[in-house]
Order: C-alpha cells, then structure tokens, then sequence
C-alpha cells in the first residue's frame, strides 16, 4: 500500500506525483517521421504506449484472403470453430459465398464472403472497411491468397514475377496498412499471420518469383510485429511444406513429382490445408500470447533433413 505524510491533502499528494513524472516525449512531425531517424522517435513514442495496453480476449473477426480455397478455407473453418466470426476474401467471389455458407451452417458463426482481386490495389480500403462493418471488430488478419508462377530466372517472365510478388507479398503489406486502426481498436490479444512457405528458406529453380515473395513474406513478419507489438498484437508467419490444396496439385501431373515431394517428406505424406489452419489458430490464440515476430513451420519434417 502507497505510504504519505498523515497530514498530506489529496490535492497535495498527486500534485507530488506529477511533479517527479517522467517529462511526456515531444510529440513527433508526420514530416520528421518520414526520416529513418524519425520514424525511429515515432516507433519510441508508440512503444511508451505499451502500459496502456489492454488485453482482451481474442473473440474478434478475422479476415481471411484466400478464404474460397485450400489453407484459406480451412482456416476460415477452423476460426470460426473456436467462435471467430470470418470474411473469407477471394477472387473466386461464388467459391467464398459457398465456402462462407458452408461454415455459418456448420458452426451458426457469422461467416461472410467478400469477392476481391488483392492486385486491385485501389479496392483494399473499402474492401478491409467492408469486412470490420460485417464483421463488428476486426481482431484478426490472415494473408492466404496465392499463386506460384513457374519462369526459371534465364527466361524471367516479367509479367509473372510482378503478379507472384503483387499477390503474395504486396498484397499483404497494403492490406496491413488497411488492417492495422482495425487491430488497435480491437485491442491488444488482436493479431496477424502471414502464410510463407518453407520456400521462403530454400531456393526453387523453377519458382524464383515465388521463393523470393515468400522469403519477403518472412521480412514483412518481423518488421510488422516491431511495429505492432507494444498495443500487444502479434503478428507472426507460418511456413508450410507440401500440402494438399488446388495450388500444389497441378503439379503431380508431372512425373514422379508426387513420390519425390514424398519421398522428402520423413512423415510420408503430404499435409492437410486443416493442419495448417490449426497452426493458424494457435497463433491468433492466448495460448501464443508470448510470441511474435516469428515463423512456424508445418512441413512433415522436410525441413529437417539435410540434402545429402
Ligand atoms: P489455393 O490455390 O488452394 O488457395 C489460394 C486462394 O487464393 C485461391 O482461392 C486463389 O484463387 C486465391 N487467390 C489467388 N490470387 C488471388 C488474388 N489476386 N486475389 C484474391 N485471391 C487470390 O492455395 P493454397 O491453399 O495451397 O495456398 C494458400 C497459401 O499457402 C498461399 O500463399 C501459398 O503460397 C501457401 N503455401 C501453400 C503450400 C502448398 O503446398 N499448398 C505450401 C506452402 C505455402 P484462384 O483459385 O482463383 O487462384
């Protein structure tokens, strides 16, 4: 218990207090916050926030990209599981109305589709407003969507590697900058995942595009966790190995791929779009309430093994 003088007035007694206070930091200019150096004060400024921080119980929407298909929808399924109202956003506008049915029906969650293309970059605003609006809070974001695009680097395909960096990866940093005032409101307990891949490690020679947004998905990680973590939200990546979704399946049209991606794969198999979502889930969770900035993998143990 606080100990003061008997005869110390409450009038006197926080006026005391202001005086030994910590002085406020200046405020910084929007102007000076362009710097590095300034943008270094700001982040100062916002850190000294953190003891207001409250945290709340991470009971808030989510926006899913990707939502119609494969990791997406699962993850949509899987948070709405655990009571999470979600917007499934896809390009395939009637995949994710009938992916948000499915789950509303299946688990009486608000599940909500909303038909975008992530490169139509002057849509995001509205599309990010529309989602907080359908959902009431907004406390939580999941980039999904994705595409691979096969150039090897001698033949670049300009055109391809733009969309594999636009979808992957730009998509999800302008989606962040929409997200964010969402998550503050929401409170701390608010958070982000970010789907790389274990190709944000490892190089691919026929996937350069892919490897190099998925690798950059890995760098957005940790540079939006600085950012986000003194309100207490999280912003973490999960990398999975080979799973079993429409984008991978293409492939195994091709000889032997399937039983080699196999073969690479100590646990045999190839995963399920389910287990990764549930990696999703742990990390939008309280259980996870100590990390961020980080990247998960999901891989069947391919990426333990060395290449030799
Ligand atoms: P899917 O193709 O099943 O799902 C991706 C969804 O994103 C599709 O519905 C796709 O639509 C949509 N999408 C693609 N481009 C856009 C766009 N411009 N705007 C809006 N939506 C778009 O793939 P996965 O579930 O496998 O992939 C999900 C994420 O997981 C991706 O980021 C992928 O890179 C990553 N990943 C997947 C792995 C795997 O083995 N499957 C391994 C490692 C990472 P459409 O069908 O029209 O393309």
């Amino acid at each position: 218990m606080p100990r003061s003088k008997p005869n110390a007035s409450p009038r006197t007694t926080p006026r005391r207090a202001a005086a030994t206070r910590t002085p406020r930091p200046k405020a910084v200019s929007p102007t000076k916050a362009s710097s590095v150096a300034g943008a270094r004060r700001a982040a100062g400024s916002s850190r000294r926030r953190i003891k207001r921080a409250r945290t709340v119980g991470p009971t808030t929407g989510v926006l899913i990209t990707g939502g119609a298909s494969g990791i997406g929808r699962a993850t949509a399924e899987a948070m709405a599981e655990v009571g999470r109202p979600v917007a499934l956003l896809d390009r395939d506008g009637a995949g994710a109305r009938k992916a948000a049915r499915a789950i509303g029906e299946r688990t009486g969650v608000r599940a909500v589709a909303i038909e975008c293309d992530v490169t139509d970059r002057a849509t995001l605003p509205e599309v990010v407003a529309k989602a907080a609006v359908d959902l009431e809070t907004l406390g939580g974001f999941v980039h999904g969507a994705g595409i691979d695009g096969a150039s090897m680097v001698e033949e670049l395909d300009e055109a391809l590697w733009d969309a594999v960096i636009e979808v992957n990866l730009t998509a999800g940093a302008l989606l962040t900058r929409e997200v964010i005032p969402h998550l503050r409101r929401a409170g701390a307990g608010s958070g982000i995942v970010y789907i790389s891949s274990i190709e944000g490690w490892f190089g691919n020679l026929v996937l350069p595009a892919y490897c190099s947004s998925k690798a950059g998905v890995l760098g957005l990680t940790r540079s939006v966790a600085q950012s986000l973590a003194p309100d207490g939200i999280r912003v973490n990546a999960v990398c999975p190995g080979a799973i079993d979704t429409p984008l991978l399946r293409p492939a195994f049209a091709f000889p032997g791929v399937l039983d080699g991606i196999i073969a690479k794969t100590p646990m045999g198999r190839l995963g399920q779009p389910e287990e990764i979502a549930a990696v999703v889930r742990f990390l939008l969770s309280d259980d996870a309430s100590f990390i961020t900035g980080q990247h998960l993998t999901a891989d069947g143990g391919m990426s333990s093994v060395a290449g030799v």
